[in-house]
């Protein structure tokens, strides 16, 4: 693997690479990206292989161009192009009636196809070099912590993988929230950096995502998953105040608290090893941005247990509670 920055020269030698069919991880706003050739389908393989991805899991296709979506595209509604053309780039994907081109690997067969248009320049410039759209699942081993730092990514795939493009800390960092618009009518599939609120001032009502018991058609929607190694256990403030007495090893606990409100108002807090707050002004969006960053650290300092807060669900507070949640499945598994 090699380590590139951000440099034109850079730039130019990872789209180079998608198009001669590698891999190259690429920043994004939302996290960074295990990218290939939408239309090479030996490339795309490798994506599944480096991953370790089950192979029903399709994957979004990302543009660097609005017209780039015809040739993914077979029916782009009008309700669809609305959402476009308002929210794009941006970190909101849409599922949309595919075209017979797009390789069924790239969409498990289904026939309908994920589109993003990222808002971040870095990965825009890449697929503009490449000459081709990019088809890219985050850049974690499946199942896992998706990465917002190329540092991440260079520890879980680094042996996997040909390029990785070194952006920095991903701005948004949590995944785009994926809309089904092939749909009789729109229907989150899963929460992320797109506020629903604002989708729903576009197009009106919008489906709420099934029960994760209920459908697999989007892994997202898998319930363990993005989980970290250490056990996590979510809970409103209150309970995990009054679960202080029941922890048994202090030193490998970590706290993950919404704001510095919830450490000032849990007595006791101190005498354990790590308290991480997401955002000391409880602004949703430094929550979210430092979520992932978090959960990555903290498995590699020895931490084996993980008290979240579940955070208001206004926002992109109904992401970050959606990925705690997915996060503490295993760990709700054993507590039943
Ligand atoms: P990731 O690439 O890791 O951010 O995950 C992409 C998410 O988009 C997964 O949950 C996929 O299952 C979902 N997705 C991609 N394509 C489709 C599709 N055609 N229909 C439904 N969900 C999709
Ligand atoms: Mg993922």
């Amino acid at each position: 693997m090699e380590l590139l920055d951000s440099s034109d020269k850079s730039l130019k030698l990872a789209g180079q690479a998608i198009a001669a069919g590698k891999l190259v991880v690429i920043p994004t706003e939302t996290v960074y990206g295990l990218g290939a050739d939408a239309f090479n389908p030996d490339a795309v393989a490798r994506v599944f292989e480096a991953k370790r991805r089950p192979s029903f899991d399709p994957l979004i296709v990302h543009i660097a161009r609005l017209d780039q979506i015809d040739r993914l595209v077979s029916k782009f509604t009008s309700k669809a192009r609305l959402l476009a053309e308002n929210l794009w780039p941006g970190p909101l994907t849409l599922v949309l009636p595919k075209r017979s081109e797009v390789p069924g690997i790239v969409t498990s067969g289904l026939d309908t196809v994920a589109v993003r248009f990222p808002s971040q320049v870095l990965a825009r410039k890449i697929i503009e070099y490449s000459g081709t759209v990019v088809a890219a699942p985050s850049a974690n081993p499946f199942g896992y912590v998706s990465p917002t730092t190329a540092h991440h990514v260079a520890r879980s795939l680094g042996d996997r993988v040909d390029f990785i493009v070194d952006g920095g800390a991903c701005e948004v960092g949590l995944e785009s929230s994926v809309l089904d618009m092939a749909g009789p009518a729109p229907r989150l599939l899963r929460p992320g950096g797109m506020p629903l609120e604002r989708i729903q001032e576009l197009i009106g009502e919008v489906l709420l995502p099934q029960a994760p018991e209920k459908v697999v058609t989007s892994p997202g929607q898998l319930p363990s998953h993005y989980a970290p190694h250490a056990k996590l256990y979510l809970m409103e403030r209150k309970k995990l105040h009054s679960a202080f007495g029941m922890i048994k090893n202090p030193d490998t606990t970590a706290f993950i608290l919404f704001n510095a409100e919830a450490r000032d108002e849990m007595t006791g807090i101190e005498s354990f090893g790590k308290v991480e707050i997401l955002s000391d002004k409880g602004d949703m969006r430094e929550a979210a941005s430092r979520l992932f960053a978090l959960l990555n650290e903290l498995d590699t300092q020895g931490i084996e247990s993980i008290y979240a807060e579940r955070v208001p669900d206004l926002g992109l507070g109904r992401a970050i509670n959606d990925r705690l949640s997915r996060a503490s499945y295993k760990a709700k598994l054993r507590l039943d």
